[in-house]
């Protein structure tokens, strides 16, 4: 009940600052402004025994001229009292976003993971497919493959977002996990062009904003990795098929191996799995020459194997970690909190990424 009413006096109070500082000009301010007035003067009249309107008035102004002038960039890109925007440390996350936006462009990377990152959680109530959910549900494969595919995805997908188990311990169900697949895949007679039509017959959907966020990621030329411990071969033509896919992005996944007529015939070099996907993957090729000095980075991911991505960014850097949690909220929200710097809780679209780019185009 004192949170709740905290709250809302912290709320009006922003608001109120806002007007009187000429920050917000509308009629509807006005107008909302007036409505604080009237839910303060009620708050007061039912608490006159402890505080008078004047002196909580001052201190809330203090408290909210003091956040605006300590948190200016968070402030600026609108992101402080949002409910589905949680942030744990605002001060550490407002210089992070500074020193971002100061670098500027030249200076810039983007590392992003792909299942329910890139692509949406869910859309029209449904949950949308991943990479290997574009295969499980094609009417393309054969019904045994769903049936022991599913059998492998009830068993270890709870190991792999399992809140209590370490990395450690998880990581060779995920080798297990991922070595039958492939076989089973191997098995299944895979070719290369029905891949194309599995992705057109998906719902599979990039989160609201993502296409005009890559176009002005390209624009600036600031180079995009796509981690993904998914299928490369699907989450290429996913990219394609939403026209993202452009020589900025460059992905690093599990690709099929084909013969000659285009048959699957295995995976190519080492399995990426949620937990061993991470910058160092990429030292060996020319990707990693075209990344040099772009130290200053925006990591998106909705697992907390996605953290590690940055990893082998060379130091010093500044990764500022945005994550989306969308499912297991309550359970996940603390060690999300403390693992990235901004959580976006079930939010299906790109709107705080596009808000950073915008201000930085500014
Ligand atoms: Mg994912």
């Amino acid at each position: 009940m004192i949170g709740g009413r905290s709250l809302l006096l912290r709320a009006c109070g922003r608001h109120l600052s806002k007007v009187l500082r000429g920050a917000v000009n509308t009629q509807v301010s006005e107008i909302q402004a007036s409505e604080c007035m009237q839910h303060l003067s009620a708050t007061f009249t039912r608490n006159k025994s402890t505080e008078t309107p004047s002196s909580v008035s001052t201190n809330l102004d203090c408290k909210i001229m003091s956040e605006t002038k300590e948190f200016p960039t968070l402030n600026k890109l609108g992101l402080l009292d949002k409910k589905h925007i949680q942030i744990l440390d605002p001060g550490h996350v407002d210089h992070l976003l500074s020193t971002i936006i100061a670098g500027g462009f030249n200076k810039m990377q983007v590392i992003a993971d792909h299942d329910r990152t890139l692509s949406r959680a869910h859309y029209n109530n449904e949950k949308t497919e991943t990479c290997h959910g574009i295969m499980d549900n094609s009417p393309l494969m054969p019904p045994y493959y769903r049936e022991e595919a599913s059998k492998l995805l009830n068993k270890y997908y709870p190991i792999e977002v399992d809140p209590i188990m370490t990395e450690e311990e998880k990581t060779p169900h995920m080798v297990e996990w991922y070595g039958k697949i492939h076989t089973l895949l191997i098995k299944c007679g895979m070719s290369r062009t029905s891949i194309a039509t599995m992705v057109k017959q998906s719902n599979v959907r990039l989160r609201d904003g993502t296409e005009d966020l890559f176009s002005k990621l390209k624009s600036k030329s600031v180079p995009v990795l796509v981690f993904s411990a998914g299928m490369g071969d699907i989450l290429e033509e996913v990219l394609r098929h939403f026209n993202v896919y452009d020589d900025n992005v460059k992905v690093v996944s599990n690709f099929f191996e084909y013969d000659e007529q285009g048959n699957m015939i295995g995976f190519k070099g080492e399995i990426i799995h949620v937990f061993n996907k991470n910058e160092n993957a990429v030292h060996e090729s020319d990707y990693f020459k075209k990344i040099g000095g772009r130290n200053n980075v925006i990591l998106l991911g909705d697992s907390l194997g996605d953290i590690k991505m940055a990893h082998g960014v060379p130091q010093p850097n500044n990764v500022l970690k945005i994550g989306f949690l969308n499912d297991k909220i309550e359970e996940r929200m603390e060690m999300y909190k403390k693992n990235f710097d901004i959580v976006l809780v079930d939010d299906q679209t790109m709107e705080v990424c596009n808000r950073l780019i915008d201000l930085m185009m500014k």
